[in-house]
Parts: C-alpha cells; sequence; structure tokens
C-alpha cells in the first residue's frame, strides 16, 4: 500500500498549463475602474511587468516557466502527493482518497507558486519593489521570501487586525526582509484618509488593496502584486494540478471528483484547470469548489460585473460577487473571505463545468480535527473547506456502496493558525447564517457596465 506519491525534480513540469483558449462561452473584458472601457495593456503597465499582463490575456495554452523560477521552485516542489489510507480507514469508506500537500512550501502553502515568478518578472522588468496588501499574512509572507531570492524589497500592508492577531505572520514577512505597515496606515492618502475619520479603524482586505495600489502608482519604481483572483496567478498555480497528474499516473488511478477550498480561486484553479482540459475532452471527472457560508461567492453571489477592491480603485470583472463593499464575518478561514472569485473559475462554474458547495466552519474544523488525528499534518483553516468536501463525498460513497476516487488539494499547514483551533476547543467558533441582507444591500451598489 503505497501513501506517498513522489516525483523527482526532473520531472517538474516545464510549462504552466493556460486554460484561455480551451475556455467555454465568451471571455468579458476587463473594464477600467475610471472609464468603464476595456482596459489596454498600457493601463496596467503601473501596476504589472509587461509580461504578466500578457499571460494575463495569453492565447497560448502552454507557457514556459523560466528556468530561473524552477531553480527556486526545486526548494520544495515537486510536492508530495498522499493516499489518505489513515482517513479512509476512519471513515470505513470504499473511496480512494488522495490529497496533494502544498503545506511542504517554506510559507506554509500554495502561494509562492505565483509569488516566486512574479517577483521573477518583476526583476527581469526593473522593477525595485513590490507593495501588496496581505490579510491574514499568508499572501504577504509568500511574496516577502520571493522578492528576497531576486533582490527585491517588499512592502506589505497588512490588515491591523490581523497585525495584532497574528504576530508571527508578521515576523516571517519580517525576517524575510519584508516591511510591514498595520492597514489603515499613515503611508498613503488612502489610509490617511480612514484615519482621520476612524483613527481606530481595524482596516479590511479592501483597504490595504488600495493602499498597495496607491503605493505602486505613486512609485516609478514600485509595481503591486496580488496572490489571487487574476488569470495569471491561476495559471502560475496549475503546476499543482499538473504534477498531481503524473503521480496519479504512477499509481495507475484517475479521480471521478477533484476538490479545492475557493477563497479568489487560485489553488483550487491551480489543482483543477488541468483536469478541465480532460473534461473537455470527455473525461468522466467532476470538478468541486467549496467556500465558506459565510462567503458565499460562488454559492449565492451573482455573475456581473463589480470592481475587485473596495475603494473602486482595481479594475472591474466579470465574475462572482458578493458586492465589492460586501463584509463578510470574521470567521478563522482568513485566507477565504474576499467578495469576488477569479474571473476564470466564474466562467466554468457559470458555464455549468465546476460545481460548488458552501460549509459552514464548525463543520470544517471537525473535519480538520478528524484530519489531523488520522493523517497528522494540521490543516489551515482554509484547507479544512476542501478536507470538509473530500470527507462528505467519502461518506456518499460508503452509503451508496459505491467506489470512487476522490482528489483534494490540501493548500497549506495550519501552525501559525493555532489560535484558530484553541478557539474551536474552547467552543468559542459560531456558524453565521447566510448574510443575506448584507449581501442584497452590498449587490445594490454594483458598477453599471456594458
Ligand atoms: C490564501 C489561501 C487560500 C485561499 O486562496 P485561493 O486563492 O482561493 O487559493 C486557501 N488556502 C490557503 C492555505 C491559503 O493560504
Amino acid at each position: 500500500m503505497q501513501t506517498k506519491i513522489l516525483l523527482n525534480e526532473d520531472q517538474l513540469p516545464k510549462q504552466w498549463y493556460n486554460i484561455i483558449p480551451d475556455m467555454p462561452g465568451e471571455m468579458a473584458p476587463v473594464i477600467h475602474p475610471g472609464t468603464l472601457q476595456p482596459v489596454t495593456p498600457d493601463d496596467l503597465l503601473p501596476l504589472f511587468p509587461m509580461a504578466l499582463i500578457e499571460q494575463e490575456m495569453s492565447p497560448n495554452r502552454w507557457i514556459d516557466i523560466p528556468q530561473e523560477v524552477l531553480e527556486v521552485f526545486k526548494l520544495w516542489r515537486p510536492s508530495p502527493m498522499f493516499r489518505a489510507h489513515q482517513l479512509e480507514k476512519a471513515l470505513g469508506t470504499p473511496a480512494k482518497i488522495y490529497y496533494k500537500y502544498e503545506g511542504v512550501s517554506p510559507a506554509g502553502s500554495h502561494k509562492p507558486n505565483t509569488a516566486v515568478p512574479q517577483a521573477y518578472y518583476n526583476k527581469m522588468a526593473g522593477t525595485k519593489r513590490i507593495a501588496s496588501e496581505t490579510g491574514a499574512g499568508q499572501w504577504g509572507s509568500s511574496i516577502a521570501m520571493a522578492c528576497q531570492h531576486f533582490g527585491l524589497e517588499c512592502t506589505v500592508y497588512m490588515v491591523k487586525v490581523s497585525y495584532g492577531q497574528k504576530p508571527y505572520r508578521k515576523s516571517m514577512m519580517q525576517l524575510w526582509g519584508a516591511e510591514v505597515f498595520p492597514s489603515p496606515s499613515d503611508k498613503t492618502n488612502a489610509g490617511r484618509a480612514i484615519l482621520a475619520k476612524d483613527p481606530d479603524n481595524q482596516g479590511s482586505l479592501g483597504i490595504a488593496i488600495s493602499e498597495a495600489v496607491e503605493d505602486a502608482m505613486t512609485h516609478e519604481d514600485t509595481r503591486y502584486s496580488l496572490g489571487s483572483v487574476l488569470n495569471h496567478v491561476c495559471m502560475h498555480q496549475t503546476i499543482i494540478g499538473l504534477e498531481a497528474k503524473e503521480q496519479l499516473k504512477i499509481v495507475g488511478d484517475y479521480p471521478d471528483v477533484v476538490i479545492g477550498c475557493h477563497g479568489g480561486g487560485s489553488n483550487f484553479a491551480g489543482l483543477a484547470f488541468p483536469f478541465v482540459a480532460d473534461k473537455a475532452n470527455g473525461k468522466d471527472v467532476r470538478l468541486l469548489a467549496v467556500e465558506p457560508a459565510s462567503c458565499p461567492t460562488l454559492t449565492k453571489g451573482v455573475y456581473a460585473f463589480d470592481y475587485g477592491d473596495t475603494a473602486k480603485m482595481a479594475p472591474i470583472s466579470r465574475m462572482y460577487t458578493l458586492g465589492h463593499d460586501f463584509m463578510p464575518p470574521g470567521i478563522h478561514a482568513g485566507g477565504l473571505r474576499y467578495h469576488g472569485a477569479s474571473p476564470l473559475v466564474s466562467q466554468l462554474v457559470h458555464e455549468g463545468v465546476v460545481e460548488t458547495r458552501a460549509v459552514q466552519q464548525t463543520a470544517c474544523f471537525e473535519a480538520a480535527v478528524l484530519f489531523a488525528r488520522t493523517e497528522s499534518i494540521i490543516p489551515a483553516p482554509e484547507s479544512s473547506h476542501a478536507i470538509r468536501g473530500a470527507i462528505d463525498e467519502a461518506l456518499l460513497a460508503k452509503e451508496e456502496g459505491k467506489e470512487k476516487t476522490i482528489l483534494f488539494n490540501l493548500s497549506g499547514h495550519g501552525h501559525v493558525d493555532m489560535a484558530a483551533y484553541d478557539a474551536y476547543f474552547n467552543n468559542e467558533l459560531e456558524d453565521y447564517e447566510y448574510p443575506e441582507a448584507a449581501i442584497k444591500e452590498s449587490l445594490s451598489h454594483l458598477p453599471k457596465v456594458g
């Protein structure tokens, strides 16, 4: 019985899979937040290097991974795949459960898979500094680490409430050489305006994005970087699914269902997109994105044009959205609290290619605890949504007496999130009702495009 399914360094994928040429349906244009007209590559140049802007819109199915990026990836990739024998036994399921483990990266999640190439392309374009935002700190620590590899400076605006609550993620960023400011800060006009009105403002991802974007726009040598949602980010993450397919070949298996948790969409896209291509070619494979019931973007949002950030400075995309000013409840899976979703994942949901499910946080922590007590790895609260999805599929297989092969993405470990587990064991975690009124209010503020 094989448990770890490993690839050698020389089996590292040499190209990313770009799903754009294989997308079903019409791709919507990205809209400029000021003019409400489609954006041009020139509009985006103050924010991103041209190589990434080209990837955002590329018609090429395969894009070479630069050698310098592969050399950094070798520090932790190829990542392992596991067959969850212990979990299967505990569930008494006839299903086979496999998981791809992205917690082996230095930052502890899948996010360095895009942070490293983003830092590389910025370095090549002459960028001196990257400005970005972070909520709970997973993205901030990943981009800080990546900037170190290519000699870039890094400024991170960290949502103030997390800056206070998650001091170790701040320490990781500083250890990797980044300058970290609690947001709202007095470093930007956006931050100062909020502090003038409300000196105790605890911040939000939307505000932090506005600060980082302003920083990049007002400094010639500085560019902005985003850790999820965008097409090029989803493409960088496909290295997960490409490796997974090779690993399943070793054990002669193929999944009936592929599962990922969904915040902005990048880790789900990374595992699932290479299987979407098979599905389009007639393979019978289901793709399932699992999100929190308290921030139910894919299951309860509308498919519409909306801003990427609260301050309406970021481009407008067509996506599933709860409205750019929707404030999700403070669940512990901080990485899943985004009002929007990847436009590519959204389109696949809209076209009926990807299935969605919303789950409550206590059910996710239950799943995470069972996982930690069987497979031993302590999952990130975000990843526990994928575990919940996988366990429910396995229990259904048991009920139906059916064999089934399940593959899910264990997007990160929870070592820096032990406060969330403490809260769970102290019975301090609550489930939130679907915030219908807040979503309705927020959806009345969508921009009028087209
Ligand atoms: C950030 C994060 C997520 C959510 O982001 P996606 O872009 O939806 O993948 C999920 N899991 C972990 C461990 C994260 O750090």
